[in-house]
């Protein structure tokens, strides 16, 4: 309870000095495809297992109103930094040399980009739309290794976000007041629960009802804001889980939810292709029209866009 009550406080000092230093006041133009915005929001630890058996309002509706697949795929082993990593930087750990559950520099040499980073779709963004804007707010330190800060106007860790309302709230209104081009969020949960109580239990889906909440705080927020009809929602995970663990090669811990709902996005979809977690990356650069490094290996879903 003492490490709660000292997390929450250290949240706030966190909060307090991030609050100055993201909020500029100045407006950037989306000069994106058409003023498209896209929202990732990861979910550490959010096995497709845990789909149809959960409830989660929020998620579902977007996933009945947009574009979905449970049979996605991490990579090898079903790990955390090493499958963010992906998720970023559109290849695999034999490309970007991130392998673990906890790297935070490639364990051997990989090309790099101008920021020094294996290509990021972060970076991406960044340098062929210079004007957009970027928001990136994680609970696990781990994530933090994983993007060039320099290529981010906001770049925060907030502690317990998996618990705490008012640090969605806080992301919630930086999406308010800066009408962010392209936002990740990464909660450290269910991932926790999963170690602890385990995975597939009452307390998992209980903390994914939580989750689901504040989901539906930051789509609340992006209605706020007045983009939601140019906004692109994408939820994905980095790995599964069973038992009271995960890095093995069962479909628990390999299969991963990607849905996307929103501007542009078909309905009611059920994606047919093999999604890989890195592609993930390329399909959000698909929908700013950038050009795709060579270095990865990722392809975009272009089959959950609608013609245009
Ligand atoms: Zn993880």
């Amino acid at each position: 309870m003492a490490g709660w009550v000292l997390n929450k406080y250290l949240f706030l000092i966190v909060c307090s000095i991030t609050l100055i230093g993201c909020n500029t006041g100045t407006m950037k133009k989306n000069s994106g495809k058409e003023n498209t915005y896209v929202i990732l929001i990861g979910l550490d630890g959010w096995g497709s297992y845990g789909i149809q058996n959960s409830e989660m309002p929020t998620v579902k509706r977007m996933m009945s109103n947009g574009s979905y697949t449970l049979t996605a795929k991490n990579i090898m082993p079903s790990s955390s930094a090493c499958n963010w990593a992906s998720m970023f930087m559109g290849a695999s750990p034999v490309e970007h040399g991130y392998t673990e559950w906890n790297t935070q520099t490639p364990i051997f040499e990989t090309p790099t980009d101008e920021h020094g980073f294996f290509p990021t779709i972060f970076a991406l963004l960044k340098d062929q739309i210079p004007e957009s804007k970027i928001g990136y707010f994680y609970e696990w330190g781990g994530i933090g290794y994983l993007c060039p800060p320099d290529v981010l106007d906001c770049m925060e860790q907030l502690p317990q976000l998996s618990a705490n309302k008012e640090g969605v709230e806080h992301i919630g209104n930086y999406i308010k007041n800066e009408k962010p081009t392209l936002t990740l969020i990464v909660f450290d949960e269910p991932d926790h629960t999963g170690h602890t109580a385990g995975h597939d239990t009452d307390a998992y889906y209980a903390k994914l009802t939580e989750l689901d909440g504040y989901i539906h705080i930051i789509e609340q927020a992006v209605k706020d804001a007045g983009i939601y009809n140019d906004t692109i929602f994408i939820f994905s995970a980095d790995h599964g889980g069973i038992g009271l663990g995960h890095g093995g090669d069962t479909p628990e811990e390999r299969q991963i939810p990607f849905i996307m709902y929103g501007k542009n996005i078909k309905k009611g979809y059920n994606i047919l292709s093999s999604v890989m977690i890195y592609d993930i990356a390329p399909t959000i650069a698909a929908s700013f029209n950038l050009i795709l490094p060579d270095v990865w290996i990722g392809h975009s879903v272009n089959e959950v866009y609608k013609k245009e």
